[in-house]
């Protein structure tokens, strides 16, 4: 996880804005990525050979509050690097943050990875003297870096040779106090992006730290270095030949990554959700067809493909589960969800007549990228479901569809589980009538995810009844969320929500298995939250409703408008507009995301941040 960025000008009057102040603006807007330290390191431009550090556990603003009175000092520096951390190897204190100095001082990078062999490199410096003063797996890199540079004076060749010893991920950013006048920039699986401008370039792990300064793109692949100067960027292929890439131009809007008044991202976001569903749909609603536009997938393999599997992380995990349910009863072939990090050493049986899709906000979550490599390896078609445009996996996977969430910001998803699960009916529908050669099936399943921007709507209307709600639950110590078959998918999802933000311990559970050993956790005031919109089996959550309450459990049921039979059975009951069957999940998972925000504010949680996470994960 973590965010990196890099940035040198020259002293043209356009570009010679403060260093230290560009960093931190840029890492501001990484900040999602990491959050529990953060650093720059400048260089100086006086002719010194000199490099300035500041770091410190916490937040950016604490890195800007340290920052603050060396702003002056640093007025003439024109370049240097920045770090927000999301601590892997040492826990998240001064000395751990980056960036990381060599033992000469004279070399400092930051890193975002991990570098699995790092005590063995640590121990071959050891034998040559050097001392590290973290407990961090980055250290290392420093100091081999340092190591052979020693030996060389070349910047690119000690790059070179000391990543190559690295085993694990990385992308890393590094400036080396005799070269003031450049930055080297190299990654293996992490993201690396160049922003090119003139009078200055820039890169970072994510173009939305760029966007105020420039919207032509590079994206560098795996083992690439690029050696970025204020005029120039020479990008290197992993045999030290130079690579020409072209750059593409961003059309992101800059003020996509604003709160526009909301108290937090998470809020804005739960708001955007109709228009998310809308932009999805109507980018691939051609007329009453349904066009992805897929090119290595062809109409012919999808007729006849035998088996699916869906593989990713989180929510994502959750919405492929929903997918999953729908797809093996609406196909007819065997359809499985699997959480990416145990699919990857789990010798899946799939080969080519296997649809492997992969689904990921940032399309950058190494388990899902690790799931697609290993998917490909074995001979699978990929498909991934991404919100990122350009992001590792929609580059990698055999084809793409993007969800038009727009940037998500807050770490707890919502509007891009949202158009994950819109993007899976539409799916759906196109896999059916292809295979059923009828292609009002399209048609059907597109005015059925129609319906769902309005409905999302009136929920977010009367919102505040959840907030009621919220408010005399919101001391619960622990809630239980159950559900039957999609309801069950959806409770995974309402449980992983109130747990993310709000630190309330929560299960999620299929309703007929809580009397198989869970039950015994129900007590007097226990908070149960019954999702009943899976009509063929509301009759028997009903039961398993009485189950709980009957040992003391208070319950806020879930239902679509008209079951009156769960007025006398819930505590409470939260209604919802009259959805198709198949639809059911987009439309119940926005109370449950408006009840973990509700709790978690009232519980004085810090919503868009929660502890220990971040929202791009790139380590395994
Ligand atoms: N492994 C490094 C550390 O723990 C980098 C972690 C990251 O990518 O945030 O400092």
């Amino acid at each position: 996880m973590c965010g990196i960025v890099g940035y040198i000008s020259n002293n043209s009057p356009a570009s010679c804005e403060n260093v230290a102040k560009i960093l931190i603006k840029a890492l501001e807007k990484l900040e999602y990525r990491g959050y529990d330290s953060a650093g720059i390191a400048i260089l100086e431009s006086n002719g010194e050979k000199k490099i300035h550090m500041i770091k410190t556990k916490g937040h950016i603003k604490d890195l800007c509050a340290l920052a603050a009175d060396k702003f002056s000092t640093l007025e003439n520096c024109r370049a240097g690097i920045g770090h927000t951390r999301w601590a892997t190897h040492g826990e998240p204190n001064d000395v751990n943050s980056h960036p990381h100095m060599s033992y000469s001082k004279e070399i400092a990078l930051v890193h975002n990875g991990i570098i699995e062999n790092y005590l063995e490199l640590r121990e071959f410096l050891t034998k040559h003297d050097y001392k590290f003063l973290s407990q961090t797996d980055t250290e290392v890199i420093a100091q081999l870096v340092e190591y052979y540079y020693k030996e060389t004076h070349d910047p690119v060749k000690a790059v070179r040779t000391a990543t190559n010893m690295l085993q694990g991920t990385y992308a890393l950013a590094i400036i080396f106090a005799e070269h003031p006048d450049m930055l080297i920039a190299i990654r293996k699986d992490s993201p690396l992006i160049l922003g090119l401008c003139e009078n200055r370039n820039m890169f970072a792990s994510d173009v939305s730290a760029m966007l105020e300064y420039t919207r032509d793109i590079i994206r560098l692949s795996d083992y690439e270095m690029a050696i970025v100067k204020a005029d120039s960027v020479t990008i290197l292929n992993r045999f030290d030949e130079e690579v020409e890439k072209t750059p593409v131009k961003i059309t992101w809007d800059a003020n996509a990554a604003e709160k526009d008044g909301y108290d937090h991202f998470m809020m804005k976001e739960m708001m955007q959700q109709p228009t998310a569903v809308r932009n999805t749909i109507s980018r691939y609603a051609n007329g009453t067809r349904i066009d992805f536009g897929l090119k290595s997938i062809t109409r012919e393999y999808l007729k006849n493909v035998r088996d699916i599997c869906i593989v990713a992380c989180g929510s994502a995990y959750h919405a492929g589960v929903v997918g999953a349910n729908l797809f093996e009863k609406a196909l007819r072939i065997p359809t499985r969800a699997q959480i990416a990090s145990e699919f990857i050493y789990s010798d899946p049986l799939i080969n080519e007549n296997t649809l492997t899709i992969v689904i990921s906000q940032s399309g950058e979550t190494l388990d899902s990228l690790q799931a697609l490599r290993k998917a490909k390896e074995l001979g699978s078609k990929t498909l991934s479901i991404v919100n990122v445009e350009g992001s590792i996996i929609a580059i990698e996977s055999d084809d793409c569809i993007y969800t038009q969430a727009g940037p998500e910001i807050a770490v707890a998803t919502t509007k891009a589980y949202s158009a994950q699960l819109v993007v899976l009916y539409m799916l759906l529908g196109h896999i059916l009538s292809i295979r059923n050669d009828d292609a009002s099936i399209e048609s059907r399943y597109l005015s059925e995810c129609m319906e769902i921007p309005a409905m999302l709507e009136s929920i977010l209307e009367h919102k505040e009844h959840i907030q009621h709600l919220a408010s005399l639950y919101q001391n619960c110590e622990s809630i239980f969320y159950i559900g039957r078959n999609l309801d069950y998918a959806l409770a995974l999802e309402g449980s992983l929500k109130l747990k993310e933000i709000s630190y309330i311990h929560s299960e999620a559970y299929a309703s007929g298995e809580l009397k198989h050993g869970t039950i015994s956790l129900i007590k007097p005031g226990t908070l149960v939250i019954a999702s009943c919109t899976y009509e063929p089996l509301f009759e028997k959550t009903l039961s398993n409703i009485t189950e709980v309450r009957s040992r003391g459990a208070e319950v806020i049921a879930l239902a679509r408008e008209g079951n009156t039979k769960l007025e006398s059975v819930a505590d409470h009951c939260v209604w919802l507009p009259k959805c198709s069957q198949m639809t059911g999940p987009s439309i119940a998972i926005v109370p449950m995301q408006l009840f973990a925000y509700y709790i978690a504010a009232l519980r004085g949680c810090e919503i868009d941040k929660p502890r220990n996470l971040a929202k791009t994960v790139t380590v395994e």
